[in-house]
């Protein structure tokens, strides 16, 4: 479909509660970079029930617009009611680009939109560029294995569609809610929601593991030698306040679930303090923290990659610097 607008659209997944997730806000950061290189207003996009809390969150993170769709049928992620509200509000106002947080329901509706608009979708991006003159966005990705960052394009299409990995980008600072507020009355018919939620059951262990939010996270590796080696860091991040994350090698090792996995078939986090403990530093695993402002790395092995991009390093055993670290953090 031909763009009617320059406009760029910034989809705010909501929680249950109402409020947004924070990938969405985060995204509006990237949005207004875009939008201040073409053109045109950046639209933030709320679907739900009683999401006034995510509506004003995206205001006061700089949306120029806030379209809302309310009703009880959107209570409840439902790919189905989802679908059809964006791809009649895209037809409706046509904007040039839309972008949706690579979280589960992100994942799941992106796709999905985009097949029904005929257009393409670069999924899992972690950087974004446009070009002012055609206003074609750069979508970089990693590609074979995250061995190498590929930047797709997609010119011929509109809107362009991609999913952006949470914890790529920062949320600016939160300002004076004051966009536009456009309600839209769209109603879906019971027959076409194929699927029904019957019952929510929390993962009580990935609820409690906000790797995303975090602004410290202590993490260990294959070099913690077995579960119990998670003890020390446990201790260390208690101390800090921090969240546990993990290299890959010690969650397919079982020492640790798949929810504290950072990394690119893990989370990808932006912590102001990241302190990798056993960590050889492969490529997969900075492509998660890479962002983080500050760096430590502890690791017995002198020659170990993760020192290349460490702010600080301390060569040595985990199970004896951890613990001092911990006693020296615990008296200051
Ligand atoms: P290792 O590479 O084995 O490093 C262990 C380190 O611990 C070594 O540097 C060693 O010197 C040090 N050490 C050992 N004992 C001690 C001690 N007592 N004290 C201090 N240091 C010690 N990996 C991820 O992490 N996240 C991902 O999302 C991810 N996705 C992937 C996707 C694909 C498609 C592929 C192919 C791989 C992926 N990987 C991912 C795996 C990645 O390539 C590495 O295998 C993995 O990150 C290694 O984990 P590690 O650093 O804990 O283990």
């Amino acid at each position: 479909m031909e763009a009617k607008t320059k406009d760029l659209w910034v989809f705010v997944e909501t929680n249950e509660d109402g409020t947004a997730k924070n990938v969405g806000l985060e995204l509006l950061t990237p949005g207004r970079m875009m939008v201040g290189k073409q053109g045109g207003e950046l639209v933030a996009v709320v679907i739900g029930n009683n999401v006034e809390a995510a509506v004003n969150a995206a205001s006061a993170q700089g949306a120029d617009k806030v379209i809302v769709v309310e009703g009880p049928e959107y209570a409840h992620f439902s790919t189905d009611a989802y679908a059809i509200a964006l791809v009649s509000l895209v037809e409706k106002y046509g904007p040039t680009s839309m972008l949706i947080g690579a979280t589960n329901n992100g994942r799941d509706l992106g796709p999905r939109v985009s097949c029904r608009l005929k257009t393409g979708l670069t999924a899992d991006c972690t950087a974004l560029d446009i070009d002012p003159e055609s206003g074609n966005v750069a979508w970089t990705r990693p590609a074979f294995g995250g061995n190498l960052m590929a930047t797709i394009l997609c010119p011929d299409h509109r809107p362009q569609i991609g999913t952006v990995r949470p914890g790529v980008f920062k949320k600016g600072e939160a300002g004076e809610a004051k966009a536009e507020i456009i309600k839209e009355d769209i109603h879906v018919d019971a027959k076409d929601i194929r699927t029904q939620v019957l019952e929510l059951i929390k993962d009580m262990d990935s609820e409690s593991v906000d790797l995303e939010g975090a602004e410290i996270i202590v993490s260990g590796g294959r070099g913690v030698g077995g579960p119990e080696g998670f003890e020390p860091i446990k201790a260390l991040a208690g101390v800090l306040g921090a969240t546990v994350g993990a290299s890959r090698a010690a969650v397919d090792a079982g020492w640790i679930p798949h929810s504290h996995q950072v990394g690119q078939t893990g989370k990808t986090v932006g912590p102001k303090l990241y302190i990798a403990c056993g960590i050889s530093g492969a490529i997969q695993h900075l492509a998660g923290m890479s962002g983080s402002d500050v760096v430590v790395a502890i690791n017995k092995d002198p020659e170990a990659p993760i020192f290349d991009v460490a702010d600080y390093g301390v060569v040595g055993n985990l199970f004896e610097v951890l613990p001092v670290l911990t006693e020296e953090i615990k008296k200051a």
